[in-house]
């Protein structure tokens, strides 16, 4: 799974990251949809495991253009676990209550307890994104964030967290797709707006925006992975993959059971 890894402080460009990459799976749509499946079980049996233990907690960022799949990507990495021990802390734009105070400040009340998974649905990484692509603070702001999050992000993970951290990365002609079918398809419109357009004419902006921001703040604590996502089944068995290899390297174990059960029969 390395080669999806952001290696910390090397140069990157997000142009040479073919976001049609299948090479880890190299198997069909309909092969890795059932692939997806066991990893389902996998994956449900794994987070049963930590909430049991209640030892660890877990947070999973997920960032994307849009149309990039976070949604999408919630839905089918995590069918089928158990939606208490499991929640999404989704990010929009601040209200002004969360405007009145420093920009972690929404983020960190959502962080995982013990035993939980917390997946993030964008993340504080907006306000090195969209803050920054809009100008919504000056440049002296938000440049001094990346500092701020790697030491955010290092608190949570030394005092217990593990930190995972995709990039969904689609190109434009697939945003193209995506949000053409939103206009097309009836179910699909409540997803599309006018806005979105404006965003999109900003595509190489955000992209600049974002190759800063993984670069900056992938470490070996809270790493960020750069998932290839224009076909959303190699994103989904991608991501389900480390997610999954990462919980097996906790070792996480049952709660020994109380003295004495050995013999006890229920009347
Ligand atoms: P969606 O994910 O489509 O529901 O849209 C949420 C919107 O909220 C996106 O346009 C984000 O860019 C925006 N957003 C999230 N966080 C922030 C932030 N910190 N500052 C400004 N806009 C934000
Ligand atoms: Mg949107």
């Amino acid at each position: 799974m390395d080669r999806y890894l952001v290696k910390p402080g090397k140069p990157l460009n997000l142009n040479l990251w073919d976001p049609n990459d299948k090479s880890l799976f190299p198997i069909s749509k309909k092969e890795g949809k059932k692939k997806l499946r066991e990893l389902n079980q996998e994956l449900e049996a794994l987070q049963e495991l930590l909430f049991a233990e209640g030892k660890h907690k877990v947070l999973i960022v997920l960032q994307a253009m849009d149309t990039g799949g976070k949604d999408g990507t919630i839905r089918h990495v995590f069918e089928g676990v158990n939606p208490q021990g499991v929640k999404v802390a989704g990010f929009k734009v601040p209200t002004s209550k969360e405007l009145a105070h420093d920009y972690l400040w929404r983020v960190h009340k959502h962080t995982p307890g013990k035993g939980e998974i917390v997946i993030f649905n964008r993340s504080h990484y907006e306000d090195v994104l969209v803050v920054r692509v809009h100008n919504l603070v000056p440049e002296e702001i938000w440049s001094r964030r990346y500092e701020h999050i790697r030491a955010f992000e290092k608190t949570l993970a030394e005092e217990g967290t593990t930190i995972l951290k995709f990039y969904l990365h689609i190109n434009r002609e697939e945003q193209k797709k995506r949000l053409q079918a939103r206009l097309d398809e009836p179910h699909k419109n409540w997803k599309f707006s006018q806005g979105d357009l404006a965003e999109r004419a900003l595509w190489d902006q955000y992209q600049a925006a974002y190759e800063d921001a993984l670069i900056k703040t992938s470490t070996d604590n809270a790493p960020w992975y750069i998932i290839p996502a224009n076909r959303k089944w190699y994103r989904n068995l991608v991501v389900s993959t480390i997610i999954i290899n990462k919980l097996k390297s906790l070792k996480m174990a049952y709660p020994e059971p109380e003295e004495g059960l050995e013999g006890i029969v229920i009347e």
